[in-house]
């Protein structure tokens, strides 16, 4: 069979960025599964798996949009380290949880100057090119509880 919507498709994939730095990889963890059609994964590597079948390898390259986006440079911000009471010593690399008017957002310290703290809201892989290699290692039908959902149950998905 091949993906269509309500497929539940694992795969394993080597992501790399436009220099050829690998920034993530199933290698030597289970396949990664989702429910097609459901927007569980990134839309630009979704419509390319959409007709794909057990065995089939491809090589994607995703342009930010149908990543993770563009960066947006209103979400980085300068705020005093006085804001951060509570937390021994704030570094570049921490990351918090921040309440905005979108909800909760996760904040990462980009650097730390004097009692000047630099936090940027960004997806840290926004405003990148992704290249995927993949290969498809399962197609099956959603059951009815992964319909309902919108997510993939078992191995590889949502354990509850
Ligand atoms: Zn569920």
């Amino acid at each position: 069979m091949t993906i269509s919507d309500n497929s539940v498709a694992s795969f394993h994939y080597t992501l790399t960025d436009s220099s050829g730095q690998v920034l993530d990889s199933s290698e030597g963890k289970e396949p990664l599964s989702y429910l097609h059609g459901a927007g569980n994964i990134i839309p630009g590597l979704e419509k390319h798996l959409a007709g794909k079948t057990v065995g089939d390898k491809l090589s994607v390259s995703v342009p930010p949009a149908e990543a993770y986006g563009e960066r947006d440079e209103r979400m980085v911000q300068e705020l005093p380290a006085s804001m951060f009471s509570g937390v021994d010593k704030i570094e570049a690399g921490m990351e918090f949880h921040a309440q905005t008017e979108q909800g909760t957002q996760i904040v990462k310290v980009s650097s730390v100057e004097g009692d000047t703290v630099t936090v940027d809201g960004n997806h840290p892989l926004a405003g990148m090119s992704l290249n995927f290699d993949v290969e498809i290692t399962d197609v099956r039908d959603a059951t009815q509880e992964e319909k309902d959902h919108g997510h993939v149950h078992g191995p590889g998905g949502h354990e509850h």
